[in-house]
């Protein structure tokens, strides 16, 4: 991995993250990206030597646990997307509570579980007390392309490192993808999903989700990889950017 950067700016923090849930929620609920896809773009993180940050619900955990113990084994992080993807604004707080409690208990049994990020990055502010409650240290559930809806900080003792873009940005054509990625501020926050990697191209699911789904995404995926390199960035897992260093 290059570790210096070709001009005196320090090198770009990149965190490339994967959102692991049922295939295209709400749209579907059936489990292909993470029989089929996870393993591929895991294939392709093990292949490019990077480490990722891979934000599961607890339902793909328990459905697919193999796809977990294989995201701890090969030092990514592992990290909680909720236990069943429901929205947290339609929840009540004891629900919100039962959602990241019961999706760090499942996940803790595989490894140490300290980020997450809220299903659809909609997270409500009041909520924030409960990922301390369960010893979350950082929440990844803001999104900088959503400008109504991002706000910088509540009062909370995470730290919050939002997401730059939405993932089929990843999939654009490369001269308006590219020109996009260069021009954001560190640290640059990417996130997939297994899904992206079957090809649902040929089906009436909706088009920002099927567009160069399978294989194209998997190239893309390579190619987004290949510009940053270039650009001499640092990839980090999450709970790398926390202030006091959760490096290990
Ligand atoms: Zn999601």
């Amino acid at each position: 991995m290059p570790t210096t950067a070709p001009s005196a700016e320090p090198p770009i923090d990149v965190c490339v993250t994967v959102d692991m849930e049922p295939d295209c929620p709400p749209y579907l609920w059936t489990w292909r990206g993470m029989e089929e896809g996870a393993p591929r773009v895991l294939d392709l993180f093990a292949r490019e030597g990077i480490k990722t940050t891979c934000f599961i619900t607890g339902e793909s955990a328990r459905h697919s646990p193999d796809v977990v113990r294989r995201i701890v084994g090969e030092g990514h992080e592992l990290a909680s997307h909720g236990m069943t993807h429901r929205p947290f604004p339609g929840l009540d707080r004891n629900e919100a509570r039962t959602e990241i409690r019961d999706s760090a208990r499942l996940l803790r049994e595989f490894g140490d579980v300290v980020s997450f990020r809220a299903p659809n990055l909609m997270f409500p502010a009041e909520y924030l007390g409960l990922l301390e409650d369960e010893g979350f240290r950082l929440d990844s559930s803001q999104a900088k392309y959503k400008a109504k809806k991002f706000s910088p900080d509540g009062p909370t003792k995470l730290t919050r490192v939002p997401a730059s873009v939405t993932s089929s940005v990843l999939r654009l054509p490369p001269f308006i993808r590219n020109r996009w990625l260069r021009r954001l501020p560190g640290p640059v926050v990417l996130f997939c999903h297994p899904w992206e990697y079957v090809d649902w191209r040929k089906t009436n699911l909706r088009l920002d989700c099927r567009f160069r789904t399978g294989d194209p995404a998997l190239e893309d995926m390579a190619a987004v990889i290949a510009l940053f390199k270039s650009l001499g960035a640092r990839f980090r897992r999450m709970r790398e950017l926390i202030p006091d260093g959760m490096a290990a």
